[in-house]
């Protein structure tokens, strides 16, 4: 198998564990599914809760606002809000997202589906084929076949028979996205419109449609508020949490008495309209984020940018992701928005992605004071007479469209007022969990209850992430078993556990199914239990089994919980 199979063979075994298993559905399933939606089964819900609880224990809730923790510049507050999905539409008009929230798409004109410009590569080339010049053009999106293209209108066939022809011009271009290819044949051809023949076919090579221009596509979902249902009352549902933080930034500084520098924090659901959802949960349209907006003074915001780009990028390796499936790329100055400072992504190893590309986790950017700056904007000022008045521009509007509230921070330590920079970390929960899922699927061999080895399929998780901690089985249905494991489960729930008991089927059996959810360890209770009070406990990676009396099974495992 080559390693693209490999990959691929894997991520169908994920998917197929993730259904099996409950840990993820395919949203309204019985109705035939929606595309880019998806719900989480009893493992999946488990497992979500326990990242989003480490994110914001880690972040929020542990936080120790008098001690810096390594590497911080200085010590800070970390506090959280929970703010609504639908805002004032004049929010997003204010944020950039209504002007410039925008993905070019094609559609194919025969088969309909849609795809993101920017997503389909191309390759192209120059050369003559029966006498005719043609440009040639494969696309990399999976179908390696090439289309072939006749030049038709004169200017075209000059064209393309003069650059098939000159041995300079090389025979195939390295693979270029799809606006890029049209951007070349309109400069090369000096046309304002790719002639339709030079527009790419579908690339499911069954269909061979033709793919229309890109378009420009909103990916804000549009709802109407009220009963009457006009244009007027059209509003957003919110396509990332930040915005609920900073509109409320002055709401938490004036009513929590904290201090920059200041983490607000926000857990939630966020919805973009993507034109192309897949790779499983990786591009959703429904999804959730973990965001913090890092509020500090402008001179000291480099430093807490540096120290967010390795704090978040450590979160991930504690919690189980291997450095070699992840990395910390900067961006390069191209790739910045206009207002950042520098961004950087964290990103790992998909499995559903080629050998060696990575797939964004989370963002970390600098974002100076773009943000409160563009709500602040409008700000009002006094007029000649000595009243407030909002600056208009020459069409009697206001001259800007931001709050006219004053959302700067007056430091009384150093006696100055500034408008606060930001540092974002951006992070999905839906990717998070399906990384860890991706990281924690593994195969090994181990014999099953006649001493056959077979192929044994472990959920490695993190013991913090796992959707349940603990199982407890008694080895047979009788002699007082079922009760004395019972016992033990019980203390464990009331200890604050997740924790299982299960008396169905084979002992190696029960075992196979909490490998598969991730159950780190297995408690059995069998005949010695009832002479000399001792259980074994199982370790679901190392598969060592030890015999502990069952008063310190609790104790054992809240102690490996915490190691
Ligand atoms: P991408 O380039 O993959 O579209 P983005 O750069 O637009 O992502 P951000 O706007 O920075 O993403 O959002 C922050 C985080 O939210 C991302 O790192 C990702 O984890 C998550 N996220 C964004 N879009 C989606 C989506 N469609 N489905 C699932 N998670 C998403």
């Amino acid at each position: 198998m080559s390693a693209k199979e490999d990959r691929t063979a894997l991520m169908e075994k994920i998917v197929a564990l993730c259904k099996r298993r409950g840990f993820v559905f395919q949203d309204s399933e019985i109705y035939g599914g929606q595309n880019g939606f998806w719900d989480y089964g009893p493992l999946g819900t488990e497992l979500k809760r326990n990242v989003r609880n480490a994110w914001w224990e880690d972040m929020v809730s542990r936080h120790d606002p008098l001690d810096a923790p390594t590497g911080a510049p200085s010590t800070y507050q970390m506090v959280g809000v929970e703010t609504s999905i639908i805002m004032h539409p004049q929010v997003w008009k204010c944020s950039g997202h209504y002007d410039l929230f925008h993905d070019m798409m094609v559609d194919c004109k025969q088969c309909k589906a849609r795809y993101r410009a920017d997503h389909l590569q191309v390759r192209f080339g120059y050369t003559v084929s029966g006498q005719k010049p043609v440009v040639a053009f494969s696309f990399m999106d999976g179908s390696d076949e090439t289309k072939w293209s006749t030049g038709k209108q004169a200017k075209l066939q000059k064209e393309t028979t003069r650059r098939a022809n000159d041995q300079s011009v090389p025979q195939e271009s390295s693979p270029v996205s799809l606006p890029e290819y049209l951007h070349q044949i309109k400069e090369l051809f000096q046309v304002s419109d790719v002639p339709d023949e030079l527009l790419p076919s579908c690339p499911k090579s069954s269909c061979g449609g033709q793919l229309t221009e890109p378009r420009e596509f909103n990916l804000m979902f549009k709802t109407i508020i009220g009963a009457l249902g006009t244009d007027d009352d059209a509003a957003f549902l919110r396509p990332e949490t930040a915005q609920g933080i900073f509109v409320n930034f002055k709401n938490v500084i004036d009513s929590n008495r904290v201090k920059l520098p200041l983490g607000i924090c926000q857990i939630g659901k966020s919805f973009r309209n993507e034109i192309t959802p897949r790779n499983f949960t990786f591009r959703s349209r429904e999804f959730e984020q973990m965001e913090i907006e890092f509020f500090c003074a402008p001179g000291d915001s480099q430093q807490w940018y540096q120290y967010w780009r390795d704090r978040r990028f450590a979160w991930y390796q504690n919690l189980g992701i291997s450095q070699a499936n992840l990395q910390l790329r900067d961006h390069h100055k191209e790739e910045l928005a206009h207002y950042s400072i520098g961004t950087a992504d964290i990103e790992y190893r998909f499995p559903f992605l080629a050998e060696g590309e990575y797939g964004e986790l989370e963002g970390v950017a600098h974002r100076g004071d773009f943000d409160l700056r563009s709500h602040m904007e409008g700000k009002l000022t006094t007029g000649p007479d000595g009243n407030l008045i909002v600056e208009t521009n020459e069409h009697g509007q206001p001259k800007y469209r931001g709050s006219g509230k004053d959302l700067s921070y007056f430091d009384d330590q150093t006696r100055e007022r500034f408008v606060p920079h930001v540092i974002e970390p951006s992070a999905g929960a839906d990717r998070a969990t399906l990384a860890f899922i991706c990281e924690a699927y593994y195969e090994d061999e181990a014999p099953d209850d006649k001493g056959k080895m077979q192929t044994r399929t472990v959920m490695k998780f993190h013991p913090r992430l796992a959707p349940v901690k603990a199982a407890v089985f008694p080895l047979v249905k009788k002699d007082g078993q079922p009760e004395k494991a019972k016992e033990i489960y019980r203390e464990l729930r009331e200890a604050g556990l997740a924790v299982t008991y299960d008396e169905q089927a084979a002992i190696g059996k029960r075992y196979r199914r909490q490998d598969e959810a991730g159950t780190p360890w297995c408690i059995t209770v069998d005949n010695d239990t009832l002479s000399d009070g001792t259980v074994t406990l199982r370790d679901r990676d190392s598969l060592e089994q030890v015999r502990l009396p069952s008063n310190e099974v609790t104790d054992e495992i809240l102690r490996r919980m915490k190691s």
